[in-house]
This record gives structure tokens, sequence and C-alpha cells, in this order.
């Protein structure tokens, strides 16, 4: 594809809209709004909503450089070139593609896009979901309602997640969704993830609203094999605005 065709033209017509509209928006719209950017090939990393050094000394920055530009980057360049060989799907919002996985009849074309894709989504959300740590904020008074419900309290649920991301064996990701109006957590291997409708199982399929990569990659470099301390650190850099916001926009 080349830079002057159509498809191409109209992928940077829509993010240069989405940028300008997402300008005027605040903090919280704004990651909803930058959250469902990814719309069709070929795609490019997104720049992050804040410095490198922003998330420390919860996450430090040697870690960011090369967790989004390496590791997150090289998902991207791989789900390019799988879709250039399959341009009927390269148009279509990836998380749709990726709700439609077992539509592929091709299997390494299939893989190829449950792993990339998979991790182009996952690190865009991821992104969006954490923020510097004086503007880390707190859950709504609905969202703290709907944790209290399912998990008895916050801390119940912080808790609950944690083991979750603890216990996943090898990489992958803990999850909390909104599934049929209520709160779960789940976990997923690899780049899988609960949009992953016929690749994940149906109790792990939802709307994901606060996502935590547990891959070494994620915390190696600071913290070596400490996942639990990666975790406890982590949830001082959680964008809680903007998790509200996914909350109530699942809620309808
Ligand atoms: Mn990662």
């Amino acid at each position: 594809m080349t830079p002057s065709s159509p498809v191409d033209r109209r992928h940077f017509v829509q993010l240069g809209t989405l940028a300008a509209a997402a300008a005027l928006l605040p903090n919280a719209a704004r990651a909803a709004a930058a959250a469902a950017a990814p719309v069709g090939a070929p795609y490019t990393l997104p720049a992050l909503p804040y410095g490198l050094a922003a998330l420390e000394p919860h996450i430090d920055q040697a870690t960011m450089a090369v967790h989004h530009g390496k590791h997150h980057a090289a998902y991207i360049t791989n789900l390019n070139t799988a879709l250039a060989s399959a341009p009927e799907l390269a148009t279509r919002p990836l998380d749709k593609l990726l709700a439609t996985l077992p539509a592929v009849p091709d299997e390494t074309l299939r893989t190829t896009l449950r792993n990339h894709g998979g991790g182009h989504w996952n690190h865009d959300f991821f992104w969006q979901t954490l923020t510097p740590p004086a503007e880390s904020g707190q859950p709504s008074a609905a969202l703290a309602a709907a944790i209290e419900g399912s998990f008895e309290s916050v801390e119940g649920f912080k808790k609950a997640f944690g083991e979750a991301a603890t216990k996943r064996f090898g990489s992958g990701w803990a999850w909390l969704i909104a599934q049929e109006g209520k709160l779960k957590i789940t976990s997923t291997p690899n780049q899988d993830n609960p949009l992953m409708q016929g690749i994940v199982p149906a109790a792990d399929l939802g709307t994901p609203l606060l996502g935590l990569d547990v891959w070494e990659h994620a915390y190696y470099l600071h913290y070596q094999n400490r996942r639990p301390d990666y975790i406890a650190a982590w949830w001082n850099i959680v964008n809680w605005p903007a998790v509200s916001a996914r909350f109530a926009a699942a809620r309808g």
C-alpha cells in the first residue's frame, strides 16, 4: 500500500479527526477516545499520553522505552505485515477483528492476528489505563459501588485482582471486565484478551475495564522476578477516571 492510497489517506484523516476532537475533551474522555483509535491497517505506534519517565518510580523510564518503543512497535509491525496479505481484513476495526478470529480460515494468519493484533490492542489499552501517580484519582462513585457489590470492598477487589495477576503462569494479562452487567476478574495467556470470542473461554469474555500486563518485559528490568512488587506498585498509576469512563460506557 502506498502512502497516497485511498485507504491510507482515510486512515490518516480519521486519526487526525480523532486527535483534534480528543484535544477538546477532559482527561477521562480523551483516554476513552484514544483507546478506540485503532481503526484499520496500516497501524502506527500511538504516542504515549505521558512522558517515558512520568510513571516513575512505579514503572521506570527504561522499561517504558523498551516496552512501548520495541515490544509494542513489534506487535504493530507484525500485524501490518500479516494484514498486507489479507486486505479484506485490513479495514476492519481491530476490536471487531479480534472478536471474529474464528472466521479467519487460514490458521497461520489467524494465529498472527491473535498474537500481534491482540498485542497491539492490549498495549494501546494498557497505556490508556495508566497515568502519572498524581493523576491516578479514585474510582467513580458508581464504579466503587459496583466493585463493593462484587468484591466486598475496593481493597478486596485489589487483592483478588493481584492474586489473578500473580497466578498467571508465564506471560499474560489480568483483567477486570464487565460481563452481562456484572464485574468479573479474569486472566488470559499471552496476548489473548476478553474480546476474543471463540478463542478464550466464554467465562472470560466481556468488556475490558482494566488490564494488567504481567509479561516479564513489563517489569523485569526494575523488579526482576518480583512480580508481586510490580503489581502492588502498579495500583499507584492506574488511571481511575479512564477506567470509570469505560465502566460508564459499558453500562450504557
Ligand atoms: Mn507488554
